[in-house]
């Protein structure tokens, strides 16, 4: 999710006891759901009663609590794809380029209706790392245990 303006704020231990009782953790390595207000999109927002009329993200708010800070620039990603989850373990700086990767991963689907995605943003982007390195679509599929016309509809999507 892009910067939204809102500076990122060093929280306070009241701050942080607020912010903590809007997450709901059902499970440590699933997603945590902000239970708190949520933008348009459901990205999380924590409004700040130390600063006037801030309100940043949730997810970046976790990420730089966790994560020695978060320049403003850059961007964070969620890589289970909810934008209501707060784990730190699902999200990952960027810059905007790597958003756009993210989206087109998401993008490439599989013909089933059932099937959300054809592979997770986590996995498209380990993937498109290894092809990188010059790994082969043939290797690549075996590895990651997805048909060729997956990979190479992924890669061919992630060339663009
Ligand atoms: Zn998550």
């Amino acid at each position: 999710m892009h910067p939204n303006g809102n500076p990122i704020p060093v929280l306070g231990i009241r701050e942080l006891r607020r912010f903590l009782r809007k997450v709901r953790i059902d499970d440590f390595d699933g997603c945590w759901e902000w239970q708190g207000r949520r933008d348009r999109q459901g990205y999380g927002l924590f409004t700040l009663k130390t600063v006037a009329k801030s309100k940043p993200f949730a997810h970046r708010i976790a990420y730089a609590l966790t994560r020695y800070g978060l320049p403003s620039e850059m961007w964070v990603l969620h890589l289970c794809d909810n934008p209501g989850c707060v784990n730190p373990m699902h999200l990952m700086a960027g810059s905007r380029d790597d958003n756009e990767r993210h989206k087109r991963i998401r993008e490439t689907r599989v013909g089933h209706t059932y099937v959300r995605y054809a592979v997770s943003v986590e996995t498209g982007a380990r993937i498109w790392r290894d092809y990188q390195r010059g790994e082969t679509i043939g290797a690549l599929g075996e590895h990651y245990g997805y048909s060729r016309q997956i990979i190479a509809r992924l890669i061919r999507r992630l060339e663009g």
